[in-house]
């Protein structure tokens, strides 16, 4: 189990996220508002109109609806939910998005559930979020708010099925 940092335990101390917006956190508070529900590495889809016209992306524009799948990238750590390849992440995966402070707009590529659209959208962080919980990920895998234990690793999926793996928990929010 990872150990939590002098640093770490300053961020959850100060509670930054309650006085600090997205766009003046320095490297260390951004990267800490990062869940690790890992919902952003499934694979999705956008759909006009009704799941038989969805195509596979990795972005959306607009109205245009997106359909998550359980279908995980081939990178993920299927039980910790982090990646393993991280530091290399997107040279290994064109359409990994990497979320920052410059492409907040277009952060519909992300769940409902996500810490930063959350906080973006002018809402709170979810009670299940590590920095709430002493820096732990229990309450979040637990509450099943994380991919844990639901998808499958995108070398094992048929993608030209994935119609069949169209899920909408990752759409959930619990609070
Ligand atoms: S969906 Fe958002 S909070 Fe969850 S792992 Fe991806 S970037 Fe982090
Ligand atoms: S490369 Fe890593 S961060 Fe990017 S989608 Fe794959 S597992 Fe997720």
């Amino acid at each position: 189990m990872a150990k939590i940092t002098p640093a770490m335990q300053q961020l959850i101390t100060s509670r930054y996220w309650e006085t600090t917006s997205l766009s003046d956190m320095n490297d260390a508070q951004w990267e800490a508002i990062c869940d690790g529900c890992a919902k952003c590495c499934l694979h999705k889809f956008i759909d006009d109109d009704d799941v038989e016209e969805a195509h596979y992306t990795d972005a959306a524009k607009g109205e245009e609806v997106m359909h998550f799948t359980d279908i995980a990238c081939q990178y993920l750590h299927t039980k910790s939910c982090q990646c393993t390849e991280y530091e290399d992440r997107t040279e290994l995966v064109p359409h990994c998005v990497k979320l920052t402070q410059a492409n907040l707009p277009e952060i519909f590529y992300m769940p409902p559930s996500c810490s930063y659209r959350r906080l973006h959208a002018g809402q709170t962080l979810p009670s299940w979020h590590p920095l709430l919980n002493g820096g732990k990920a229990h309450k979040m895998h637990s509450m099943g708010m994380s991919v844990r234990g639901k998808i499958v690793n995108e070398l094992e999926a048929n993608m030209d099925l994935f119609e069949d793996r169209i899920v909408t928990w990752p759409l959930d929010e619990i609070d």
